[in-house]
């Protein structure tokens, strides 16, 4: 493939931050000549780590609950409690599609064959 450079400034072909869309997109690495950027810059991806999105359920004003849903253990903490979406749509946020759930039901669910879903704690992008 012959290289057509004439009508494109090389040097300015650095992509602009996906997010902020004013600072240049960070370098994510260099392979021979050319340089692949990041979708983000240094400083919105320094950003996006400290702010983690909440997942959508505490928008709802849904609590996790201490006790287990699937085996009724009690837990001491929300740590070990993990929420679950059962008909498996991560967008379905009605209150009567969650559960809690142990680390131990957490654990056979992730193997088990079922709908569930865990909520993610972080939302990627
Ligand atoms: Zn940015
Ligand atoms: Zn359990």
């Amino acid at each position: 493939m012959p290289l057509k450079g004439f009508t494109i400034n090389t040097s300015m072909n650095r992509p602009l931050c996906n997010l902020c869309k004013g600072n240049p997109a960070a370098v994510n690495y260099k392979l021979g000549a050319k340089t692949y950027y990041r979708k983000i810059c240094a400083s919105c991806s320094r950003k996006s780590r400290r702010i983690k999105e909440m997942p959508g359920w505490t928008k709802t004003g849904y609590k996790k609950k201490l006790t287990c849903e699937r085996c009724s253990f009690v837990s001491k903490t929300p740590l070990q409690i993990f929420v679950y979406y059962i008909d498996g749509n991560l967008k379905n946020n009605t209150w009567t599609n969650l559960r809690c759930v142990c680390a131990n039901c957490r654990i056979e669910l992730n193997s088990a064959k079922t709908t569930w879903r865990e909520s993610p704690l972080v939302a990627d992008y």
